[in-house]
């Protein structure tokens, strides 16, 4: 087990300060997340540099598409989780516990595996992905530091439930995140997540003062598809950026929640609605043709098509559109 940052003794417990869970763990008690544990007034991450998955994905998988398309990124997670979702897309990692038959590897091992992938102009870097990045603190910043000056991007695909002042120690080393936003109204995160909103919307407000940021919302029917609340959601996001990414996905059965799919025509009004306040909306885990592609916000020109992952740049000019010349928020190099 690691030493963990962000904790303080009180009385004979450990209070972790990493998530706004704040446990208050007593000798040998786990938090939540599963994953940080309280031994001899010390808390202990012991998940550090633990890979329960390793994959090479296309950048469009995390998702994000409004940076490096068609890219390909090493993609790396681990156990734990520090939200409770019922409807869980990767509960077997998010749920599982920190098994040590899988590997253990230093930040050093993860630099020895993108260089063995070709270097930074073939793999642009790492994902932290699968679980949540933010309760692989330790792990996340000491590679993404590492990386960070080798000239690797370090990309977060996280539930943004992490407190303001680690997330400003971790950031300065992060250039993308994709953030999840589960729903805009009061209660769902408390019913459906074990959390709360407040802190995400937090993250999401300060991570894209310092990083690439795209975000995902899983859309449920019944549960998370008020038009009122997608509406006011696109509409806090706007006022942060118009040129925010969103991208809904639609929801399966999976864990405990076991509503039907979310029907095609939920997922086409959710963007409709989204899509008066952002300039990019995207629809994801759907076979609906376009629902993936960039089309120039002013122009209506097709600026990247997408079919699953194959990406094809069609009508940009460097990060202009080829049209009408307006620049498109898009990092390309
Ligand atoms: S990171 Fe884990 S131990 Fe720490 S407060 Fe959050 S859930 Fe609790």
């Amino acid at each position: 087990m690691h030493k963990a940052l962000y904790f303080e003794k009180r009385n004979e417990k450990i209070r972790c300060l990493l998530c706004p869970h704040h446990c208050l763990l007593a000798d040998g008690e786990t938090g939540t997340c599963g994953v940080r544990k309280a031994v001899d007034e010390v808390l202990y991450t012991m998940n550090y540099g633990l890979l329960a998955a390793v994959n090479l994905d296309p950048i469009e998988k995390k998702p994000l598409y409004h940076y490096y398309p068609g890219k390909p990124i090493l993609s790396i997670g681990t156990f734990g989780c520090n939200l409770t979702c019922s409807f869980c897309q990767n509960w077997s990692l998010a749920r599982g516990e920190a098994d040590n038959r899988a590997e253990r590897v230093k930040p050093e091992d993860v630099l020895d595996m993108l260089e063995r992938e070709g270097g930074p102009g073939k793999n642009i870097g790492i994902a932290y992905t699968y679980n949540e990045p933010s309760i692989w603190y330790e792990f996340v910043l000491d590679t993404a530091k590492l990386l960070n000056r080798h000239g690797y991007k370090n990309i977060l695909v996280t539930n943004g439930y992490i407190n303001q002042k680690p997330l400003q120690e971790l950031l300065p080393f992060i250039d993308a995140m994709n953030i999840d936003v589960k729903a805009f109204g009061d209660n769902f995160y408390k019913d459906y997540c074990g959390g709360l909103k407040a802190p995400v919307i937090k993250t999401v407000e300060t991570a894209v003062k310092g990083c690439h940021v795209e975000i995902t919302s899983l859309i449920i029917p019944t549960l998370n598809d008020n038009p009122g609340e997608l509406e006011a959601m696109a509409a806090w996001l706007a006022e942060l950026n118009p040129d925010i990414p969103l991208h809904l996905s639609r929801y399966f059965p999976q864990y405990r929640l076991n509503l039907p799919p979310t029907p095609h025509a939920v997922m086409e009004e959710a963007k409709k609605i989204a899509s008066k306040h952002l300039r990019y909306v995207y629809l994801g885990n759907i076979e609906l043709p376009g629902s993936a592609n960039t089309i120039c916000p002013y122009c209506g020109n097709l600026l990247i098509e997408r079919s699953r992952y194959a990406v094809k740049i069609k009508g940009l000019d460097g990060t202009a559109c080829n049209n009408c010349n307006n620049d498109i928020s898009i990092v390309l190099s």
